[in-house]
Formats: structure tokens, C-alpha cells, sequence
């Protein structure tokens, strides 16, 4: 499967196979479920981690293969603008692994980039006290290959590296929630907690788009690999759309990065 922009040749068969339709903006169906048929009209959001690249050890060593920001960028132009990555990471992480200007949510939904040439939009969240950043530090100095990384209202103990902090992990940043449970939450990933302010998420991230062209109107596909997509996925369907789980349609990041190139020349 080219990774690159599809040959005329390349969209003659797509269009052959999709029976000639003529929507525009086609999602071709996931390799996995091939009875689900192309989604015309389509609007397209995408996680990053575990999603778009694959998992690394620390969320400094990702992954990003050379050709994934241009191929985003591409089939954002095919999709006339209508596609998003949605991510649990601050939107200058988003900027430094993917440094294309495309539509991006970061810290799941509390940074919001919709039109990529101008200011994000930060909706006004609280930000946890300092003690409890330093409570976290604490507990991760006494477990080597733990670490704790900011968000912009928030912040994560990742113990993909310490295992056996995991409870622990939850335990303290459960104790910080129960200090102010109406303004903050407890979210859990892969291999890591999260402490975040309540009032943005996935789904917000989703909604606030879909309220704004060229999303508007779009029918949705919400495609992640965690718990915290699966906010996303049941916005996307509550516009009539669709929410994929990487492991179900795809099976890989590689696999969906191929069905991104095939979307490219398709839409
Ligand atoms: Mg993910």
C-alpha cells in the first residue's frame, strides 16, 4: 500500500470499487469489517498514542514515521479540512511529533486548535495546586523509571517503567480528587493515571468541532485505542456517526496508517 499521495490509476480502482459513487470526502470501510462500506461525507478523528504511532516507553520516545505528518496533512486537504488528532497530550507536544498545520485537540479537549493558524482556544479549567505536583514527584522519586508529565491543567504518573506503582499511583491521585471532587478527575491509561480537570474531554473536543465548518454537518469517525477515546466515540456517534476501536477495525497503527494512505486518494 503506498504511504504517499495515490496515482490517478490508484483512485480509478477506488472509485470502481466503491461502485462509482460520487460524495465526495469517501472514508473507505476499516480492513477489519469490510461489509461496513465507505463513509461519504466524512469527518475524521484521530487519537495519536497507540493509535496513529505506536506505544514507546516514555511518551518522549515516540515513534513518528517520516511520512505520517504529510500524509495527515495531505488527507486533511482531501477531506477539506474535516479531520482532527485528539489527544491526551499538550498541544505542543501534538506541534513537535506532528508539525502540520491540521485541526488538533490536546489534553483531552482542554486545548483546542481548530483553524491551525490561529491561537488555541483554552477554555477556562482550574489547574491543580502545586503541593499536589510535588505529592507526585515524591512518590515517583522512590520509584526509578516512573515519572510524572505535565498537562496544561493537569498531570500524569506514568509507570509503564515501575509497575509495581500502579495502585500507589492511584491511591495518592484518587486522595487528590477526594480533596476537590466537583472541580477535578481521575482518569486512568495505559499504563498510567491522569489527574485532570473536570468539564473537558474527548467528547467536548468532538463537539466544540463538530459545532464549526468544515466539520459541521460531517458524519463523524472517532478512531482510538484507550478508554479515554471511547468519550470521543460515543460523541461521534451521537451525530450519526462512528467510533472505531483501533484493535477491532485495524489491529495496528501500522495497519490504520495504511488505511490512511488508502483514504487519501480515496476522498
Ligand atoms: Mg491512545
Amino acid at each position: 500500500m503506498p504511504c504517499s499521495r495515490g496515482s490517478d490509476a490508484t483512485n480509478q480502482a477506488l472509485a470502481a470499487s466503491y461502485g462509482g459513487m460520487s460524495d465526495t470526502h469517501i472514508l473507505p470501510p476499516p480492513p477489519r469489517v469490510p461489509g461496513l462500506g465507505p463513509i461519504a461525507a466524512a469527518a475524521l478523528f484521530l487519537d495519536f498514542d497507540g493509535t496513529l504511532v505506536e506505544i514507546a516507553p516514555t511518551p518522549d520516545a515516540v515513534a513518528v514515521p517520516d511520512h505520517l505528518p504529510g500524509l495527515l496533512q495531505h488527507l486533511t486537504e482531501r477531506l477539506g479540512g474535516a479531520l482532527a488528532v485528539v489527544s491526551g497530550r499538550a498541544l505542543a507536544d501534538l506541534d513537535h511529533f506532528l508539525p502540520v498545520p491540521i485541526p488538533k485537540a490536546g489534553d483531552h479537549g482542554a486545548s483546542l486548535r481548530p483553524d491551525p493558524l490561529q491561537p488555541a482556544l483554552l477554555p477556562k479549567l482550574p489547574s491543580p495546586p502545586p503541593g499536589w505536583r510535588a505529592r507526585a514527584d515524591a512518590l515517583v522519586a522512590r520509584h526509578p523509571g516512573a515519572l510524572v508529565e505535565d498537562k496544561t491543567h493537569g498531570f500524569v504518573v506514568h509507570y509503564r517503567q515501575a509497575p509495581e506503582l500502579g495502585p500507589e499511583a492511584e491511591a495518592l491521585l484518587a486522595a487528590m480528587v477526594a480533596e476537590d471532587p466537583l472541580a477535578f478527575t481521575l482518569l486512568e491509561a495505559r499504563m498510567a493515571w491522569e489527574l485532570r480537570p473536570r468539564g473537558a474531554s474527548k467528547a467536548t473536543a468532538v463537539h466544540e468541532l463538530m459545532a464549526r465548518a468544515p466539520f459541521a454537518g460531517r458524519i463523524p469517525v472517532f478512531i482510538g485505542d484507550d478508554v479515554t477515546d471511547e468519550e470521543g466515540m460515543d460523541a461521534a456517534r451521537s451525530f450519526g456517526g462512528q467510533g472505531w476501536r483501533l484493535d477491532d477495525m485495524f489491529g495496528t497503527p501500522q495497519v490504520l496508517r495504511e488505511w490512511l494512505a488508502e483514504a487519501a486518494a480515496a476522498a
